[in-house]
């Protein structure tokens, strides 16, 4: 049996009908630029949110860019974030002139270290970004409790937790800017690179929405420089379709996440492997399932040959990443996001994965410790 990481087709087949006429009628329409998709998307994704201001944009890199555009920070301003997350976080503080300072992680949800953050914050911070990874919420009550009364914004980087809840209420919401990525693997996946920024607070989306387009309103008058960071109405119109299934197949990944724990302790690998654990108060979606694993590079070797598909997210930390070795960390710096590295290994979770597939994939890691 061969269990890919991520079955898109196993998606798409049931939908299948339903997103071609989708995209049929924005093509009918010839209205590809703005117009009813868009405004029928960012209404019900703000209302599955419960945010009041939701914008779509082109994808999660763009809508961290436009967060720290909107915020105006840029050449001598810090922002800290984790030293472990997918590159586009820091990326975005980078591109803006500004000066990343990365932090170490909590070993236990592979998080960004709340007391860490509040640690390194100088009086040149100007935001934290926590990126709810794989996921599952950062700690935000200590981050929001550090920053309110300080110049500093809270930004969560929401790419991989669309519908995660801290404290019974959905990221994104939290912060004075959430970002999400609709790219093809996340939760909720495009048909391409989409992505969405969400705020609380009129006047930040009042800006982000003139960044979106040029700073421009009306048309050819330009209140402020931004970019073309829209969101496509084909983009819109697959995502509507999606959208109303995305509670179902968050709790089928879930389910699948408990049925992967039942299924370790019985093989007893429980020594071997370290499973992903939920902390207090927060609702994981299970945008990956990452476990430790003794062994790890040799492990991914065997369920490779055996037909399983595996990931390492992610290899490198950001302070050992060539293109940040002028911002002078040691290797050593952040040993728990290191020891991370060299031994996370995402295994299959997605929604339609069957029981079946889910015994094969332990199975094949029992195999592996029992040589
Ligand atoms: C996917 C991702 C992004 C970037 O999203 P894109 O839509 O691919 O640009 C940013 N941050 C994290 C943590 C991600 O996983």
């Amino acid at each position: 049996m061969t269990v890919p990481l991520l079955d898109l087709y196993a998606q798409y087949r049931p939908l299948r009908e339903e997103l071609l006429a989708a995209v049929t009628r924005v093509c009918d329409s010839q209205r590809f630029i703005g117009g009813s998709e868009i405004d029928g998307f960012e209404r019900e994704v703000a209302t599955h949110l419960q945010v009041p201001h939701a914008l779509g944009v082109s994808s999660g890199t763009d809508a961290l860019v436009m967060a720290l555009m909107a915020l105006e920070i840029g050449p001598g301003d810090e922002v800290v974030t984790s030293t472990y997350s997918f590159f586009a976080t820091a990326g975005a503080i980078a591109r803006v002139g500004a000066t990343p300072v990365f932090v170490d992680i909590d070993s236990d949800t592979f998080n960004i270290d709340a007391a860490a953050a509040v640690a390194a914050i100088t009086p040149r911070t100007r935001a934290i970004i926590p990126v709810h990874l794989f996921g599952q919420p950062a700690d935000l009550a200590p981050l929001i409790e550090a920053t309110s009364k300080a110049e500093i914004a809270v930004i969560e980087d929401a790419a991989q937790a669309i519908g995660a809840a801290y404290q019974g209420r959905p990221v994104g919401g939290w912060g004075a800017i959430g970002c999400f990525s609709f790219f093809p693997s996340k939760n909720l996946g495009a048909f391409g690179d989409a992505g969405l920024v969400t705020s609380t607070d009129d006047a930040i989306a009042r800006r982000l929405r003139l960044l979106r387009n040029h700073g421009m309103e009306p048309k050819y008058y330009h209140h402020l420089v931004g970019g073309n960071f829209r969101l496509d109405a084909l983009q819109a119109a697959v995502l509507r379709v999606k959208l109303p299934h995305l509670t179902a197949w968050t709790a089928a990944r879930q389910h699948n996440a408990a049925h992967y724990r039942a299924l370790f302790a019985e093989a007893g690998l429980i020594d071997m492997v370290r499973l992903p654990t939920e902390a207090p108060d927060r609702t994981h979606i299970y945008n990956q399932f990452v476990i430790r694993a003794t062994d790890r590079d040799r492990l991914q070797a065997h369920l490779t040959a055996g037909g399983i598909g595996t990931e390492i997210y992610y290899p490198v930390p950001f302070h050992q990443q060539e293109c940040f070795v002028p911002l002078g960390y040691r290797p050593g710096a952040f040993p728990l996001a290191e020891a991370a590295a060299a031994s996370s290994l995402a295994l299959p979770i997605y929604p339609e994965l069957t029981h079946a597939q889910q015994a094969a994939v332990v199975d094949a890691i029992r195999t592996f410790y029992r040589r």
